[in-house]
């Protein structure tokens, strides 16, 4: 059977772009009849906390998401990581790299030029002799590790943006700190759980040649990809916490509880009418992929009031 997953990474309360999200990759899994999969990517010792795991997990459940299995955390599987990080290195596929970020975002910027978009990694460290690494070494310089991509570029057909095809740079798999990054852990993961369908937001879409290098070096098959367009705040910028009643407790607070959010949140999708309360079974009944807006949604007080009030 066909598996489809959402992975949240707890660094905070998830807001209504992840929850929406969230809502589509359950659509997308249980209207094919797929498995759907939960894990918590938290890697990031210093911003991962296991009370946000709770909170995320719970406000899922309040949406009237489910799924199968055990709920798989990340930090629990990083001797598998490790060998992943091990098999590329003896390959001779990666090489240690001691540049900061600061080094990475300015490399090759003139000056007043744009600097270096999305840390595309310029490859600086790609050429260091045995006697370089050392130096950098000597002066206290722990390195990450980057895999060679040698400049390939993918493509796929993505189920909700169309085709797209990116570059890939020398990216991280082992940070300075020794854990997996989240390019290499997604990869492992998804693949070791049968995912075939990967549903997230499209801020990740330039990441995914990244991903498709990984299975090509692991011999392994891809999952297909939808992308979801972001929520924007009424500016148009990226929602963030900042931008006010964002979150289940902060809807909670103003009277509206999470089947109020899920009516909004369909409507945004065209799965619902303005003064509908739709159930979840009800929206796998209308949910057709092909659908989908492709634009991002922007988040207007009014978009949000018609629904509560229905
Ligand atoms: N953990 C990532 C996030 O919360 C999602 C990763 C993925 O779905 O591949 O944005």
């Amino acid at each position: 059977m066909p598996v489809g997953r959402y992975a949240p990474s707890p660094t905070g309360d998830l807001h209504v772009g992840n929850l929406r999200t969230a809502l589509v990759a359950w659509l997308f899994a249980r209207s094919t009849g797929s498995r759907f999969l939960m894990r918590i990517e938290d890697l990031d010792a210093v911003a991962a906390k296991a009370a946000y795991a709770e909170s995320q997990l719970a406000d899922l459940s309040a949406l009237g998401l489910d799924w199968d299995e055990p709920v798989v955390h990340q930090s629990g599987r990083l001797d598998i990581y490790a060998e992943a990080v091990e098999t590329l290195r003896d390959a001779g596929l990666t090489y240690p790299c001691y540049c900061s970020r600061r080094e990475i975002r300015e490399a090759g910027a003139a000056p007043n030029a744009p600097l270096n978009p999305d840390g595309f990694y310029p490859g600086t460290c790609r050429g260091l002799t045995a006697t370089d690494r050392r130096e950098r070494e000597r002066d206290g310089r722990t390195p990450a590790l980057r895999i060679r991509a040698e400049g390939r570029s993918f493509s796929f057909d993505d189920l909700i943006a169309g085709p797209y095809t990116g570059t890939v740079d020398d990216f991280v798999i082992e940070r300075k700190s020794g854990e997996p990054s989240y390019n290499l852990a997604v990869v492992i993961d998804d693949d070791a759980a049968g995912v075939e369908q990967v549903v997230r937001g499209d801020d990740l879409v330039s990441s995914t040649p990244r991903h498709l290098l990984l299975y090509e070096l692991f011999e392994r098959t891809p999952p297909s990809y939808a992308h979801v367009p972001l929520v924007l705040n009424a500016a148009g910028d990226r929602l963030a916490k900042r931008d006010g009643a964002v979150t289940l407790a902060d809807r909670a607070e103003l009277g509206e509880d999470a089947t109020q959010v899920r009516s909004w949140l369909a409507r945004s999708l065209g799965l619902a009418g303005p003064t509908e309360t739709p159930d979840v079974a009800t929206l796998l009944e209308r949910f057709d992929a092909a659908e989908l807006p492709r634009e991002p949604w922007r988040l207007l007080p009014a978009d949000t009031a018609a629904a509560s009030t229905g």
